[in-house]
């Protein structure tokens, strides 16, 4: 078949131009409802992600995808899923699994925008909202649930949803979902589903226990890996505070309270330290939790939910913060250890210039950091500015 490329206003759907209908996404053969509820979004080509994902899903193949959020990942398995359920077949047959409901309502909205094509129905559960409405809702016989498992778990539970035939399983940003205590709610929910299925596991980052599922639980899946772009510091800005070692706690208080700083994650390099920081943060009266990986995962579960929620506005962490967690809208950054090496720092850093959003990194470099700070600014090039603070006015 000839690719056809079809160019239309920005805004206006395929369907609304003189122009003929795309036979293909890409290289990506598509039923034409399928195709024209894509170019009603307004994606005319495939991403990265899409173009390797789409084609294996379409097989029928399981799917490990290692990608971010913002890679286009959500259109990698919502279209394969909407083109290969059935319309006419009244059973939820795909299920897809976020950890939480902000996720989940983003999903269903690229979901229900690709399914409507093919008169397919998606409905939304997750918690903190109406079970009531969610039930009406799931009276409608969606083909397509996306839910967060807890939620999900409670329907399942009232018999309001009946998930034996599902035959095709997303498991949606998994390392977030183990970060927040998920995986024993994912695994009951894996034994509920039909047991000829189709399962793709897409993740930021692949810690064991993620692995783990892929081997357990998956056949034989396509291993897929799309290298974010290199997180950027270009559209943060960075400041440092020079301060003695055992001036920084002090140094730390006045930021907090002189400088208008409403949230913060801050980076120690050891638990023990994190520990102890928040420790005296507490006793000083700062709103403070504390997130490293030798806290049971209940803990580090509350930990990122009262972050979150600001009910803590502040957190203390080790690096298991800095990768893989989108903890969202994080407005500073605070190095009170130095990181480690260059890559560390940019990791730290990315925490607060998600999705193009600006943020604030503040570095602590006493008379011990001298010589790692003198390696960051040569590498990123002169952007620190020293910060106004002054530690030893009283
Ligand atoms: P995601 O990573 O799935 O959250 O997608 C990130 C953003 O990219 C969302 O706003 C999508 O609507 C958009 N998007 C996904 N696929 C495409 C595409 N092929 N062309 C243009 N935009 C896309």
């Amino acid at each position: 078949m000839p690719t056809t490329t079809i160019e239309s206003r920005p805004g206006t759907p395929a369907s609304e131009t003189n122009a003929p209908q795309p036979e293909r996404f890409g290289e990506i053969a598509l039923r034409p409802q399928t195709l024209r509820a894509i170019h009603h979004l307004n994606w005319t080509s495939p991403t990265p992600i899409q173009r390797q994902v789409i084609p294996v899903m379409l097989e029928g193949r399981d799917v490990v995808g290692q990608a971010q959020t913002g890679s286009g990942k959500t259109g990698a398995y919502a279209i394969p899923i909407a083109e290969r359920i059935d319309p006419a077949d009244l059973n939820v047959q795909a299920l897809i699994l976020t950890p939480t409901r902000e996720l989940a309502l983003q999903v269903t909205d690229d979901v229900k925008s690709i399914g409507r094509g093919r008169g397919l129905k998606t409905v939304a559960v997750y918690g903190g909202a109406s079970i009531n409405n969610q039930i009406a809702e799931l009276r409608r016989r969606p083909q397509i649930v996306v839910a967060t498992p807890g939620r999900l778990l409670d329907h399942v539970g009232r018999g309001t949803v009946r998930l034996q035939h599902v035959t095709k399983i997303v498991l949606d940003e998994a390392d977030r979902m183990l970060d927040m205590g998920f995986l024993p709610d994912v695994s009951r929910i894996l034994g509920l589903l039909a047991a000829e299925r189709q399962t793709a596991l897409f993740s930021a980052t692949m810690p064991p226990e993620i692995r783990g599922i892929a081997q357990r639980q998956m056949k034989d899946p396509v291993s897929i890996r799309i290298d974010a772009p290199a997180p950027t510091v270009d559209t943060v800005e960075q400041f440092y505070v020079e301060v003695a070692e055992e001036d920084k706690l002090s140094a730390l208080r006045k930021l907090i309270a002189g400088d208008g700083i409403d949230t913060a994650l801050i980076f120690r390099r050891t638990q023990h330290k994190a520990d102890r920081l928040a420790t005296a943060l507490a006793r000083a009266h700062v709103n403070v939790g504390v997130l490293h990986g030798g806290m049971r995962q209940g803990a580090r579960l509350r930990a990122l939910r009262d972050f979150e929620t600001g009910k803590t506005p502040y957190l203390v962490a080790t690096n298991v913060a800095a990768r893989g967690l989108d903890l969202p809208a994080i407005s500073h950054v605070i190095n009170y250890d130095m990181p480690e090496d260059v890559e560390t720092y940019i990791h730290r850093v990315g925490r607060t210039a998600r999705a193009g959003r600006a943020g604030t990194a503040i570095t602590l470099v006493s008379q011990h950091d001298l010589e790692m700070f003198d390696r960051l600014r040569k590498s990123l090039g002169g952007r620190f500015r020293r910060h106004g603070l002054n530690v030893y006015a009283r």
